[in-house]
């Protein structure tokens, strides 16, 4: 009996094993659903916004202060993170640069987007950064064949779809294509831009879908376009109160046509007739204020914020580029432009407060460069600046190259403040390309209002730690750009003698402003300085998530809570 009872013990022991053997052959089994999705970051707020003001240079926030309401640009500034020191720090800071480097989290070097537009030394031919003939328009006639391809790295975007196993959504909106594109990346779920002309739509490409969603078709039809461009603009306050900027009829200002001065108020009705038709909205503040009703669209059309998973909106003010450009930096218009820009701010954050709730989004604002003083108003300060030639440079530049090598075709293409060698020619002439570049970049110092100039040769063999040209460095790409580069002086830009342009690695075109805002940010300001490629990493970190695959940035301790 006993000896059975101890069989019977044995042999429920030994079934036991076995059972914990099976056990531990099969898979451990988890709880498979969204909720476990869910928890991994279950910190993380339910949207991110980012908005990037075009050209805006960082003493707006100060000089127009007093001019913004309590629930604009104030309510960021007072109730988020205000670092005060951010800097572009690469060559050319022009607008499709900042926006990849501002999601890549690094510069044109790994990034590869070195210009809006540059010389594709392989096609031989001047290329678009977000052209691409593999898709095609979607939601208008024409203005569709784009993509992000031209960036090679990916974006916080990717990286926030890549990290969420691609669940939420990310979406690009702005008047201009390559503000819309870029930032949103290679694996966005739509990215809108705006078609002027004749059209006066909200559209995209077959690289993010085939067909709108019914929600922009809506927009598209409610006629808003046309209803901001059927009024009057005239300025927001008094216009003798806007005493923080020059005369409204002042020399270095530019004009829309059919207009006799640049004075307020703007009849856009007739003006739009002269003007290219609804890309008249583009160039005054409404243009603003529509990317604002659209992305408010978008939040309700898209249900951002509402989902399990963090989604990303990428919003980019286009309008203050084309206001400053054309009227300067110092104009009455675009004081105004801002002053707007403030209304439709507070309209945004009074509208996530409610749709999305105060406590589930985070917010950060820059800009992709600021720009400088218009340089003939700076001249009549006695302040040097001027203007390059771009003509006479190439007249130049050939002189050097007959004199030197007597042969006029060395040089294939100048732009970007770049120069070319055609290398078949090189080849032809059995010239070594290091001397040559070497020559010529010593021989076009001479040239008025050139700086500084330099070799790729010596760009790829030596590591400039400070001063300009670590800048230049920070936006040279081995693979893409060009021979010689060369820096023009302070102030000196390639353009009209009104308005103003962008585009140095000067202080005047590279401090902008970063302001982080809204869930489980910090509240404070810093002066510290900080160079823009640490925004990616910064919300790579505040999202617990990898950093962009090509980032050189580092994370913003002082804004996270
Ligand atoms: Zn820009
Ligand atoms: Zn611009």
């Amino acid at each position: 009996m006993k000896k059975s009872l101890a069989l019977i013990f044995l042999s429920f022991t030994l079934i036991q094993c076995i059972a914990i053997k099976a056990e531990s052959n099969a898979a451990p089994t988890v709880e498979i659903s969204n909720k476990t999705y869910e928890k991994n970051y279950e910190n993380n707020p339910k949207l991110i916004v980012g908005i990037v003001v075009d050209q805006m240079r960082y003493d707006y926030l100060v000089k127009f202060y007093n001019k913004y309401g309590e629930g604009g640009f104030k309510r960021l500034m007072n109730s988020g993170y205000n670092l005060k020191n951010v800097h572009y720090n690469y060559i050319p800071t022009y607008t499709a640069v900042g926006h990849a480097s501002i999601y890549t989290g690094t510069t044109p070097v790994n990034h590869g987007i070195i210009s809006n537009n540059w010389y594709d030394k392989y096609q031989k031919k001047s290329i678009y950064c977000v052209d691409d003939d593999n898709y095609k328009t979607v939601g208008a006639n024409s203005g569709g064949k784009k993509s992000p391809h031209k960036m090679l790295t990916t974006t916080i975007t990717d990286q926030l779809k890549l990290a969420q196993n691609m669940n939420g959504k990310s979406i690009g909106i702005a008047i201009k294509d390559r503000s819309a594109i870029l930032p949103t990346g290679h694996t966005a779920d739509a990215a809108y831009w705006f078609e002027g002309g004749d059209e006066g739509k909200f559209m995209t490409s077959t690289f993010y879908m085939d067909k709108v969603p019914n929600w922009v078709a809506e927009f598209n039809n409610s006629g808003k376009a046309n209803n901001y461009l059927n009024q009057t603009w005239d300025t927001y306050y008094n216009i003798d109160t806007y005493t923080e900027t020059l005369p409204d009829n002042n020399n270095f200002e530019g004009q829309f046509k059919g207009k006799e001065t640049p004075t307020f108020p703007y009849n856009l009705k007739e003006l739009r007739k002269l003007n290219g038709n609804y890309s008249l909205i583009k160039a005054i503040p409404a243009g603003n204020t529509i990317t604002t009703d659209f992305a408010e669209a978008a939040i309700l059309g898209e249900n951002l914020g509402k989902g399990v998973f963090t989604d990303f909106l990428a919003i980019s003010y286009s309008s203050t580029d084309y206001v400053g450009h054309q009227f300067g930096v110092n104009a009455k218009e675009l004081e105004d432009t801002y002053i707007r820009l403030d209304k439709d701010l507070e309209r945004f954050l009074n509208f996530l407060d409610t749709e999305v709730g105060r406590n589930n989004y985070t917010i950060f604002l820059t800009a992709d460069h600021a720009a400088v003083q218009v340089p003939a108003y700076l001249n009549s300060l006695k302040i040097p600046g001027g203007y390059f030639d771009t003509d006479k440079f190439k007249e130049f530049v050939n002189n050097i190259t007959l004199e030197h090598f007597n042969s006029e075709e060395l040089i294939e293409n100048i732009s970007n403040y770049q120069l070319f060698l055609n290398k078949q020619k090189l080849k032809e002439l059995k010239l070594d390309a290091q001397y040559v570049s070497q020559v010529i970049a010593n021989e076009i110092l001479a040239f008025e209002n050139v700086y500084k100039t330099v070799t790729a040769h010596t760009l790829q063999t030596t590591s400039f730690t400070s001063g300009i040209l670590k800048t230049l460095q920070n936006g040279y790409n081995q693979k893409l750009s060009g021979d010689i580069l060369f820096v023009p002086n302070p102030s000196t830009i390639s353009y009209s003698k009104t308005g103003t342009t962008h585009g140095s690695g000067y202080a005047y075109d590279t401090h902008v402003p970063l302001i982080f805002y809204g869930a489980k940010i910090s509240k404070g300001s810093s002066n510290r300085y900080y160079p823009i490629v640490d925004i990616a990493p910064t919300l790579a970190s505040f999202l617990n998530i990898t950093e962009p695959n090509g980032s050189t940035g580092t994370v913003i301790l002082e804004v996270l809570e």
